[in-house]
């Protein structure tokens, strides 16, 4: 095939033949969390501007696009995208789409506990919170707010009402957290809850990021082995983390490991940024614009070909990293990126 992305076939094939079936929405770049492995501080925040992020027709005739191009699993995702109104609405039009088979969501927790029932019936199927300490004083610090308790109450209402799966991602940072990953461990084992520890990635907005702060998922291991057997269950086709069972049946551990054991060689995944690029990979500085085809009365057929052509020049993946290697400027934040 020549390297052009001008594919027969149209499915989301890229030049090394990995294929896309998942995507991840960003609804806003906004949150009102401050992760310090994530966003900028306060003062050097600039948001992108309203004008600029995609209402719902736009997204929804973009997820439309990519899911007859092979998309099946959307995950919702910002910035927080619990900030943006009348979710619901948009859950339900994704859900709604011929050929999606789950839209999920990854959100800090802090609209949950109001949240949970609606989105279950918007035809949300799991969410995944974050959470990365279960000290008070310590969420602040490392999320920006004293929001413990209420994140807690969020995700006792997403089991309540019924969402499968409630999954915890915690980045795990060296002087930061790494003494409370096997309390935040029984947390989840009490509650039958997944936990996933994400490892440090260079996308964090106050340039903290280096090698010493990430703790590799193998440290993780170690750690966790000596207190609870576990069984390791490898890493399915294309996800992203590797799982472990805990051998007494209460639950299982994920590892995200794209710093210390990178998955990228069979990664399924594109993103949609809320001003409406598309992102083939999380480490891209290619951002294929598609707001302008969509406002400026561009065919399905016009977006699906620009589509194709972005997914085609699809990077290698974390190695790919010009701002740690060359020095480049870094294009956007995670919480721009859409995590
Ligand atoms: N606001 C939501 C939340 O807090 O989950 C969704 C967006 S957030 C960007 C999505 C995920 O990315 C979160 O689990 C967050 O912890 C993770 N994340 C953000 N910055 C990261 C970084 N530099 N390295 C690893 N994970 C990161």
């Amino acid at each position: 095939m020549a390297d052009s992305g001008n594919q027969t076939d149209r499915v989301l094939r890229d030049r090394k033949g990995r294929i896309a079936r998942k995507l991840r929405v960003s609804v806003t770049d906004r949150c009102n969390f401050a992760c310090l492995f994530c966003m900028p501080e306060k003062e050097k925040i600039s948001w992108i501007a309203q004008e600029q992020i995609l209402d719902f027709d736009e997204i929804e005739k973009i997820v439309r696009v990519l899911t007859s191009l092979g998309i099946e699993k959307v995950r919702i995702t910002g910035g927080e995208p619990l900030l943006r109104r009348d979710l619901e609405d948009l859950v339900q039009r994704i859900v709604s789409i011929r050929g999606i088979r789950s839209v999920d969501m990854t959100t800090n927790g802090w609209h949950l506990e109001r949240k949970a029932l609606s989105l279950r019936g918007a035809g949300l199927r799991g969410v995944t919170v974050s959470l990365h300490s279960l000290r008070s004083d310590r969420f602040a610090k490392i999320s920006g707010m004293d929001a413990l308790p209420r994140v807690l109450r969020g995700i006792e209402k997403a089991l309540d009402a019924g969402l499968n799966p409630v999954k915890i991602n915690s980045v795990a940072i060296r002087g930061y957290n790494d003494d409370e990953i096997l309390d935040l461990i029984e947390y989840a084992r009490e509650r039958r809850i997944s936990i996933r520890f994400i490892e440090f990635m260079p996308l964090d907005g106050l340039g903290m990021w280096n090698y010493d702060r990430v703790v590799p998922g193998k440290e993780i291991i170690d750690a966790v082995s000596r207190k609870y057997p576990l069984e390791a269950r490898g890493r399915g086709a294309s996800e992203t983390s590797s799982l472990w069972r805990f051998k007494d049946g209460r639950g299982d551990l994920g590892l995200i490991t794209p710093m210390s054991e990178p998955f990228c060689d069979d990664c399924d995944r594109v993103r949609l940024t809320a001003d409406g690029k598309l992102l083939s990979c999380l480490f891209d500085t290619e951002y294929h614009d598609l707001r302008h085809i969509v406002r400026n009365g561009g065919t399905e057929n016009e977006l699906a070909d620009s589509i194709l052509k972005a997914v085609w020049k699809k990077p290698d993946g974390v190695g790919y990293m010009p701002w740690i290697k060359e020095g480049w400027a870094k294009p956007r934040n995670m919480n721009a990126i859409g995590g």
